[in-house]
């Protein structure tokens, strides 16, 4: 290992104070589109509808982070073989993927519990609700 890697890791290291308020800063902003968005999703009523669309756009962020970590990788590579990356590419790549992953964060606690559908205890068919026996065993619910 050269010289460089241990100058980028130390910087990279010196910068974990700075990205916890990236990342706070990036939640604030997140927490207030994600309340707009739960907000319009309940006006229109369409919360499983907001679900499905959370789901997906989080689908898309982990694409996103899963190829910043890489590019991520490659840098601290090239830096192991003699072509070093300067601090500041690195810490505004992590910085990146921080804001990605609060992102990532708020959208995961943001998801509407979906209504849980009763089950029989005795074979686990789907039950309706108000039920007093199975429809399938007439196993008591
Ligand atoms: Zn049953």
């Amino acid at each position: 290992m050269n010289e460089k890697i241990y100058e980028l890791l130390d910087s990279v290291y010196k910068s974990a104070a700075s990205a916890k308020e990236v990342a706070a800063e990036a939640a604030q902003s997140m927490r207030q589109n994600a309340a707009n968005a739960a907000y319009a999703a309940n006006q229109a009523g369409a919360e499983l509808l907001a679900n499905a669309k959370i789901r997906m756009k989080i689908a898309e962020l982990e694409g996103q982070m899963n190829s910043m970590l890489r590019d991520l990788g490659k840098l601290l590579y090239a830096t192991h073989t003699g072509d070093p990356t300067p601090s500041e590419v690195m810490i505004e790549k992590l910085e990146e993927i921080d804001r990605v992953n609060a992102e990532l964060e708020i959208l995961r606690g943001g998801i509407a519990k979906e209504p849980v559908t009763p089950v029989c205890p005795t074979c686990g068919a789907a039950a309706c609700e108000g039920d007093g026996f199975c429809r399938e065993c007439g196993g008591k619910l």
